[in-house]
């Protein structure tokens, strides 16, 4: 732990861009607490929030913003982001910054680039617009051990997992994620998810997981994940809560009582959500069995989970001209049963991919499996942060999940007060996840702070145009940095890695 608080103070204490302290007046502090807006000023100075409140000192020299009486906030943390690669393609980092975000967390799902050591110096030589955090992925951590093998891990196949997690987790990882229903980690079983997370737990870590099943055994995938929790004792994320399946909606209250229940044992549960009934993943993802010449696996989930008619392409680099079709439509246009359809667009991408390996994702499909009423049944948990599970691309969530919330379940909908929605962006985030430097407008901590517009602020990518910018978000700063402004990105990069803090001790309540 004190090799995680050193690293934690050098980061502090790095030498930041060079930039004139700011001073942003005329403003509406919504300061990530939760607690209601107050007019007021800012002060940054040395990349850090100086001060805050009604008036704030001013110095010779300093660079006054007039805010206009708009709101600024701490930037807003992405607790979930696929953009593991892109940011590096685009150090601009537009798909974050555009919607307010100044702080991602990658490494998710059971993916990740490891190890965590050469992202930490590949950020430091190429840093980014914005902050990025890691967790290490169980499906990379067991591709490294086992390839895509289907058996369970063997005991030395564990415990060379476990020494490349121990690795990963002193060079600053946040802890394990998994993502059980993709390659490899399907095959896995749970005592290999709790072996790992015993590890990541000695480390002081954490635990964020994309369940085996969100669909028709999401309970019993519910009870895993509160497994790892009541084994290690350490805080554990259910990523991105859905209910993924028509005959299971209505079902979100049931789902959070037993999150809830957990709580009241003393485990620290929580869970992040993106604000769509929609998801995207991976063609994949949709055998559960993953043989994927077989036809059947793929004609129950379109019986049962998500018909042909619901699934849409957003990525298909083999044909993109069948971007924004549904797998009805192509069925249709080949005269073709949709399972077959399903099939051979599944085939036409491995070859494209084994032709392009350097290419990915080189397809992606989304489905519209979910309801609005348990998306926000579980958005109004108190327990839900934001995320956007985005990529540079395909989903609008990518660029506009958090714009979305802001002006389409605050201000239209009134499903979150602006405060609180804030709240969930930023200092419940941040506490979620161990961040300590960041996520309020308090004197000291980092000043990763957006100023946006309440009354116009608002999601504009769509499925059609999923990199549209979002309207309202004024200016976003990172370390003190401006890198996003009138619509457009600055071309700066003072984002920079954020080694894990170590959660504090667990109590259990009574055992
Ligand atoms: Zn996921």
């Amino acid at each position: 732990m004190s090799l995680r608080i050193l690293l934690l103070t050098t980061a502090l204490c790095l030498s930041l861009p060079a930039t004139a302290d700011i001073v942003v007046t005329n403003v509406r502090l919504v300061d990530g607490t939760g607690t209601a807006a107050s007019a007021g000023e800012l002060r940054i100075a040395g990349g850090l929030i100086a001060a805050v409140g009604p008036r704030v000192p001013r110095e010779a020299g300093d660079e006054i913003v007039d805010g206009g009486g708009q709101v600024l906030a701490p930037g807003f943390i992405d607790s979930h982001s696929h953009l593991d690669r892109t940011m590096f393609a685009t150090p601009d980092v537009p798909g974050a910054v555009n919607q307010g975000v100044t702080t991602i967390i990658i490494g998710q799902d059971g993916y990740s680039e490891l190890p965590t050591a050469d992202l930490n110096a590949r950020l430091a030589a190429s840093p980014v617009a914005v902050n990025v955090g890691t967790y290490s992925g169980h499906n990379d951590l067991r591709r490294r051990v086992m390839g895509d093998r289907r058996d369970l891990a063997g005991d030395g196949q564990l415990l060379a997992m476990e020494n490349l997690l121990d690795a990963d987790m002193r060079a600053g990882s946040m802890g394990l994620s998994t993502g059980l229903i993709y390659v490899p980690g399907v095959f896995s079983d749970t005592r290999e998810v709790l072996a790992l997370a015993r590890v990541a737990a000695a480390h002081g870590g954490r635990y964020i997981s994309h369940i085996r099943n969100e669909a028709d055994q999401i309970e019993a995938a519910v009870e895993e994940f509160l497994l790892v929790g009541r084994t290690t004792g350490m805080p554990v994320k259910l990523s991105h809560i859905k209910i993924a399946i028509k005959s299971k909606w209505g079902q979100a209250p049931a789902i959070l009582a037993r999150l809830d229940q957990a709580r009241a044992e003393g485990m620290d549960v929580t869970a992040d959500i993106y604000p769509y009934i929609y998801w995207q993943t991976t063609m994949a993802a949709l055998f559960p069995d993953k043989n994927f010449n077989d036809p059947t696996g793929v004609a129950r989930n379109f019986r049962e989970t998500t018909p042909p008619d619901t699934l849409i392409l957003t990525t298909f680099l083999a044909d993109p001209s069948l971007v924004g079709k549904s797998i009805t439509q192509i069925a249709a246009s080949r005269g073709q049963d949709p399972v077959k359809t399903y099939l051979d667009l599944m085939a036409q991408a491995a070859i494209y991919q084994m032709q392009h390996p350097d290419q990915e994702p080189v397809e992606r499909i989304v489905g519209f499996s979910m309801s609005e009423q348990d998306l926000t049944t579980f958005l109004n948990w108190p327990h839900t942060n934001i995320c956007s599970d985005g990529f540079d691309g395909g989903h609008p969530r990518g660029y506009a999940t958090f714009t979305r919330i802001l002006g389409h379940y605050v201000r239209e909908k009134h499903v979150l007060g602006l405060e609180q929605a804030v709240h969930r962006m930023t200092g419940l985030t941040a506490a979620h996840l161990g961040i300590i430097d960041r996520g309020l407008l308090r004197p000291g901590m980092a000043a990763d702070l957006v100023l946006f517009d309440p009354d116009t602020v608002a999601d504009r990518a769509s499925l059609t145009d999923s990199k549209a910018l979002s309207a309202g978000i004024t200016r976003v700063w990172v370390n003190g940095v401006p890198v996003y402004e009138g619509q457009r990105t600055l071309g700066v990069h003072p984002g920079r890695f954020l080694p894990a803090a170590p959660h504090a001790p667990w109590v259990p309540k009574r055992r």
